[in-house]
């Protein structure tokens, strides 16, 4: 990367966000915020990416939810701040939720340490190495040596193999697919610490949130705020390139004539901005192309009873889907039209089958699996099922990865780079995306207003946490 002296960008020519995802969202409210006329370019016919809502077929109408799951945290302070900001925080439900565990042959709860403590399948010697391994990673505050630890590693001699093999292992897999392998122990630690964070917290009880309406609700406030702020916000705009002019950025996209800019902010993955992006150095783009993402493939269904009393199953036998997780165990069935929804989710990466495979199959199949978990489902049962998929959801935690976290402040001038590879040793959800779209707009403005820093300088800046 060259360590040149940027151009001035015209902090009055406004600034293009390219993707309406939370990320773009936050962004873009917070260059608005501080005075800049912002355009939010959206590839999709609504904002929200992985977080927007969709539609079910119900037997009297849609009901409308979250295409993906999403639960807020007590522990999710950015987030919720966010929400007291657009007026909805004090319209969060919290409730007490209940974790199950099916290991192959039985379900049973693991929502409490003795209960984890009580999980089938392990020796009672694995049992208490697993509850050390949980121990130790709640007690490890900076997990920047657990990154160049291989995963495998750091669990086996904390759980030791058999407890790796039965219990988390499968978990690996489940969430990774055939990239397990190559993560780093970070990732459990921040597994284990989201999972935690109440209890460290000193909360009593693990209560899960949801704002009522869902992601919908949330979505609704930040578009009428950005509005509000003269934020010009538009669907179906897919950017396909973006190039620098003389006096700023040229962005095309699918809906009309190019946007001008002084500035652009680009906050898809890094591999679909390297495509989009003109004039990155053969570096940037080499690094941008190579971080993987992990997908997903997700079921909703809607029936008409409830399956069980957890809002979240781990499964850890042959199982063609990753988790249950029973929205209505936390959110009240009367928002669903008295129906209750369930997503089963299938991480895998995009080129794995499971991608390719028809929504059809992939019903028959996720349900068969549905059913040897709850045997009692019938047909007559579910209303509705319906598949989403997403190629690109978190970044493999793969050894070093902070190391390859791309900076906010690229070498092309005026172009910004906002993404969820730059959230460190976290797990991907809306508090860590909140917190990646803030720091990187603090970023940007600091970039504009001291244009004379090197790009080198501002490159370490970027990846600062
Ligand atoms: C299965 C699943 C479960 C989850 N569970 C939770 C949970 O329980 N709690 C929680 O807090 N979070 C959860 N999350 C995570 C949460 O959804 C994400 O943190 C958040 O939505 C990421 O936002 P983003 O803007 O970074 O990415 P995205 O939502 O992917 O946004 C990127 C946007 O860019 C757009 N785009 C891409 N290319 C272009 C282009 N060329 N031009 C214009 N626009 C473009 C896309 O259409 C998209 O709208 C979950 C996610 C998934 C998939």
């Amino acid at each position: 990367m060259s360590s040149t002296r940027r151009p001035e960008p015209d902090p009055a020519a406004g600034v293009a966000v390219v993707g309406g995802g939370m990320l773009g969202l936050v962004v873009a409210l917070r260059l608005a915020q501080a005075g800049r006329a912002v355009t939010v370019l959206e590839a999709g016919s609504r904002i929200g990416g992985l977080a927007a809502p969709w539609e079910l077929d119900g037997a009297h109408g849609p009901v409308t939810w979250d295409r993906f799951y999403h639960v807020t945290l007590a522990s999710d302070g950015e987030l919720r701040a966010l929400l007291a900001e657009v007026g909805l925080e004090g319209l969060v439900r919290w409730r007490t939720t209940r974790t199950g565990y099916w290991d192959g042959h039985r379900l049973v709860s693991a929502s409490t340490p003795a209960e984890l403590m009580r999980l089938p399948g392990l020796s009672p010697w694995a049992r208490a190495r697993l509850g050390a391994t949980l121990l130790a990673g709640m007690r490890i505050r900076d997990p920047a040596a657990l990154e160049r630890i291989p995963v495998r590693r750091w669990l086996e001699r904390w759980s030791g193999p058999t407890a790796f093999a039965r219990f988390w292992r499968p978990l690996l897999e489940a969430k990774l697919g055939s990239s397990w392998p190559d993560a780093n122990a970070a990732f459990i630690w921040a597994t284990i610490r989201r999972l935690t964070a109440a209890r460290r917290a000193g909360l009593r009880r693990e209560e899960l949130g949801y704002v009522p309406g869902g992601y919908a609700t949330v979505l609704r406030a930040l578009e009428d705020r950005l509005r509000r702020l003269g934020v010009d916000v538009r669907t179906g705009s897919a950017v396909t390139r973006v190039a620098t002019t003389p006096d700023g950025v040229r962005v095309h996209h699918a809906a009309g004539a190019p946007v001008g800019a002084g500035a652009v902010v680009v906050t898809t993955t890094p591999g679909r901005a390297a495509a989009l992006v003109d004039g990155l150095s053969p570096d940037e783009r080499r690094a941008w192309t190579a971080i993987r993402y992990q997908g997903v493939v997700c079921a909703s269904l809607l029936l008409r009873r409830p399956l069980s009393p957890y809002y979240l199953t781990y499964l850890v036998g042959e199982t063609p889907v990753t988790a249950v997780v029973e929205m209505t165990a936390l959110v009240d069935p009367a928002e669903l039209g008295g129906y209750h929804l369930v997503y089963l989710p299938r991480y895998a990466s995009a080129d794995e089958e499971v991608f390719t495979a028809g929504d059809a199959e992939l019903i028959d199949r996720f349900l068969g699996g549905l059913r040897r978990i709850h045997p009692a489902l019938t047909p007559a049962d579910v209303v509705t099922a319906r598949i989403a998929r997403a190629a690109e959801v978190f970044p493999i935690p793969v050894l070093g990865a902070s190391e390859r976290i791309p900076p906010v402040v690229t070498s092309v001038p005026g172009v910004y780079l906002a993404t969820s590879a730059q959230i460190r040793h976290g797990t991907l959800n809306v508090n860590e995306t909140v917190i990646a779209a803030q720091r990187a707009a603090a970023e940007i403005l600091a970039a504009e207003r001291d244009p004379g820093r090197s790009v080198a300088g501002l490159g370490r800046l970027g990846s600062r946490r």
